[in-house]
């Protein structure tokens, strides 16, 4: 299959460095324009991220050259690309526009932004939870007038360590009620350079702006039904949220208690239900698919930040330590990579799951 050229929007942040990473032996996909803000642009990416590649591995070659184009003119994107992944850090109005007027101008759009997570006609995708919910674009297209462009989103960078778990649990027909989750989340979901050292080392930070009405009500939309051309969060389930600032890398960690309504599953149940769990990229096999959707550790002591988060190339979902809960009825740990799963290679993913249905 010829390899589909995509650009990146935001491509030198901490995001778009990943997806540049991510997408270097790619089979469907090929990086061929990155784009930041007028400070980068005109410059080659080399320069450009200059005493900032954050990524471990060697920049990789074939973007070494390219020149930077501004993000916030679409037609800089033209003939260059025909996919955009968006990792550009904004006001929320202006990435709203931004992402619209490429969409407009024919260009599916993968994003990591938060702007278009709550658009009712905007598929926000855990492919793994609600691979059904990419429908809505027909509706998307339709009333906006697109033929070719669109916008999907990934949701925020915590919750997939305990949505797809949860959902398992929905799948497998059990009703849920409420959910206390507490998130140990690593530095690099700030972006770079993120808090300052002097306020990260020896210490925990109990406030991340925003962070915790994201992971309260996100999980609604992804639990949500697509009906009538939108997607209706399902707000039967009451989700309480306290996210932490911790001393790590990479790796959002989510320590959760869960009650069911009526019938509750046992923790046997619950273990086979998460081990035999498989959802439509593993079916699909989609590149960058992980072999398990969820992967249950047996050791009291796991899952652990620095040795869980890259199982299955960073894209697995780890979770341990379930146990009847005191005052809920279980509770667990559940861990993922947030700038791989929870950033570029969750919407790289979406993506592929777009591509193999036909969306372009
Ligand atoms: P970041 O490291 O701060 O990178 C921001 C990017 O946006 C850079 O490429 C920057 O370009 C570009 N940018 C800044 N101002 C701009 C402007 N005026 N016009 C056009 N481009 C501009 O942020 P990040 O952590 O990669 O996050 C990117 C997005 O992904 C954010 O919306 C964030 O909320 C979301 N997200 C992040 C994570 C995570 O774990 N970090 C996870 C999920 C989602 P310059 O280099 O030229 O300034």
């Amino acid at each position: 299959m010829k390899r589909m050229k995509v650009g990146v929007i935001g491509a030198t942040g901490m995001v778009g460095q990943n997806y540049v990473r991510l997408l270097k032996n790619h089979p469907w996909f090929e990086v061929k324009y990155v784009a930041a803000s007028p400070r980068s642009a005109g410059k080659k990416y080399e320069e450009a991220v200059a005493g900032r590649w954050l990524m471990e591995e060697p920049m990789p070659e074939a973007v070494r050259d390219l020149i930077v184009g501004d993000a916030n003119k679409v037609d800089e994107a033209k003939k260059k690309c025909d996919l955009i992944f968006s990792a550009i850090e904004l006001d929320k109005e202006a990435v709203r526009k931004l992402e619209e007027d490429y969409a407009k101008a024919g260009f599916p759009v993968v994003s990591n932004n938060s702007a278009h997570r709550g658009t009712p006609d905007v598929p926000m995708l855990i492919p793994e939870v609600n691979p059904g919910h990419i429908e809505v674009i027909d509706s998307q297209r339709e009333k906006r007038g697109w033929k070719k462009g669109l916008i999907c989103v990934k949701p925020n960078c915590s919750i997939q360590s305990y949505v797809t778990p949860l959902f398992a649990l929905i799948a497998a027909g059990y009703k849920i009620e409420a959910v206390i989750v507490t998130t140990m989340q690593a530095v690099s979901g700030a972006g770079y350079p993120g808090p300052a050292s002097l306020s990260m080392i020896d210490n925990v930070i109990p406030y991340i702006k925003g962070e915790e009405e994201k992971s309260e009500i996100e999980p609604l939309k992804v639990l949500g039904k697509l009906i009538n051309g939108k997607i209706l969060s399902d707000k039967s389930i009451k989700i309480a949220a306290h996210c932490n600032r911790v001393a790590v890398i990479d790796g959002h960690m989510a320590c959760v208690s869960v009650k069911f309504k009526g019938r509750k599953p046992s923790v046997e149940e619950t273990k086979k239900i998460w081990k035999s769990f498989t959802g439509e990229p593993q079916k699909l096999d989609l590149p960058t698919a992980p072999k398990e959707a969820i992967i249950y550790r047996e050791e009291p002591d796991r899952p652990q930040t620095r040795m869980d988060r890259d199982a299955w190339g960073a894209m697995g979902i780890t979770v341990g330590r379930l146990r009847e809960c005191p005052v809920f009825d279980l509770r667990f740990v559940g861990l993922s990579h947030n700038t791989v799963r929870g950033a570029a290679g969750g919407a790289i993913l979406s993506a592929e799951l777009l591509r193999a249905k036909g969306y372009f």
